[in-house]
Formats: C-alpha cells, sequence, structure tokens
C-alpha cells in the first residue's frame, strides 16, 4: 500500500507554517496518478498556502510496482557512507515472488529512467552494459567529455529495424550534442545474450544498477 506522512515546513519567503504531505511509500498499481506526479515532479513541490511560494522538498521513497514486479528504493542523493554499490538481500518474509526486482536508485533523473525500463519488460542489467558500450566503445569521446544517456522508450518494428529501435537521450556538457540516439533492439538483445554467459552482472539481491556499476563489474574491481 502507499503511505503517506506529513512533516512541518516553513515557508522560506514568508514564515508562514504548513504540513507538506509526503510519500514514504508509493503502490503505483493502488496510485496511479502518483507516477505522473514523479515523472512531472510535481509530487515533491509544496505550495505555500499564504504567498504561493514553491519549494521542492526532496524526500525519498519506496516505489512499488506489483504488475511488473519490482521495487525502487529511491533516494534523491547518493549516500554519504561512499556505500552506493554494496547490495543488499531482501529478507525472505517479505513475501513476494521470487522473480521481484530490487534497486536502489539515487537521483530523480535516474528515478524515472529506472521505471521506464522495468516498465518496458526491459532487463536493465543489459540496458545499462549497452550504454556503457554506447560511451565507452563506440564512441569513447562520450564518456570522456562526461555524457549520459537515458533510456526513452522502444519504437515500433519498420523496414529498416525489424525489431524496433531503443531511444536513449543524451545529456552532453556540450549542448549542441544533446538529443536523441536510436540503436536496433539487436544491439539490446546481444547484451542480453552475452548476460546469461558473463557471472559478473549476476544480481541476487538489491544493487544500485547504473552504468557506473556496470565500470565497476568490468573492471573487476569488486
Ligand atoms: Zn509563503
Amino acid at each position: 500500500m502507499s503511505q503517506l506522512c506529513k512533516e512541518k515546513i516553513t515557508c522560506p519567503k514568508c514564515q508562514a507554517e504548513d504540513d507538506f504531505e509526503f510519500w514514504s511509500s508509493i503502490n503505483v498499481d493502488l496510485n496511479p496518478e502518483l507516477k505522473e506526479k514523479i515523472f512531472n515532479e510535481e509530487i515533491f513541490i509544496w505550495t505555500c498556502p499564504k504567498c504561493g511560494a514553491k519549494v521542492f522538498i526532496p524526500f525519498g521513497t519506496l516505489y512499488h510496482d506489483m504488475s511488473h514486479k519490482f521495487m525502487l528504493f529511491f533516494q534523491h542523493e547518493d549516500p554519504e557512507d561512499g556505500k552506493k554499490y554494496e547490495s543488499f538481500d531482501m529478507p525472505e518474509a517479505i513475501g513476494l515472488d521470487k522473480d521481484y526486482i530490487f534497486r536502489s536508485v539515487y537521483g530523480l533523473m535516474n528515478f524515472k529512467e529506472k521505471i521506464l525500463v522495468l516498465e518496458n519488460g526491459l532487463n536493465d542489467i543489459a540496458v545499462e552494459k549497452l550504454k556503457y558500450s554506447i560511451t565507452h566503445l563506440m564512441d569513447s569521446s562520450m564518456s570522456v567529455r562526461g555524457d549520459k544517456l537515458f533510456f526513452e522508450g522502444i519504437t515500433k518494428p519498420d523496414d529498416e529495424n525489424k525489431f524496433g529501435q531503443i531511444i536513449f537521450y543524451r545529456l552532453s556538457p556540450k549542448e549542441d550534442e544533446c538529443g536523441q540516439i536510436g540503436l536496433g533492439m539487436q544491439k539490446y538483445y546481444e547484451q542480453c545474450l552475452a548476460l546469461t554467459l558473463d557471472k559478473r552482472f549476476e544480481v541476487n539481491s538489491c544493487a544500485c544498477v547504473d552504468e557506473e556499476w556496470v565500470s565497476i563489474k568490468m573492471k573487476g574491481l569488486e
């Protein structure tokens, strides 16, 4: 179920006090409207009842999607203890199916992306490996420059791409390089196949799976 909590907020503009209601957990099957509020970020906005000032309140939440069988432990900031990539076991007593996916996610853009990837029924490890391969192997100038890729969706099959395309948004410090990148879905399927043979990328617990995680596993630093 979804859980609503309250916290006192003092308006930074007029010092009026009010309650801010935030969701410590979100069950998106029961409250589908909350997903939209995450994507337009409205869920994190408090509006002062007196002066109308808007304040961004970065609260973390547990996001649960029962139909797609995944659970995300979301925080806006990386953990301070440096344990971002330490995985932890989920208690069995939690009573969920064995094929459930558990992930910790840091940063709002990564959170939205992870929801999209898992809702589309994709293997997020394969998606992150594909991103790594694009930015480090296909065009290594991208990783050198600090470009980031974010999954956006999959296109329908057409004459040119009989499995459709996987689309990423490229965020680059070089502004004219920002924009969409599309790759034939077979590149994604190749990554899925490679994963079945590569034990380094096995995840049996709750982990933060992103491009940096892939890079750590590639270098065998664990
Ligand atoms: Zn105010």
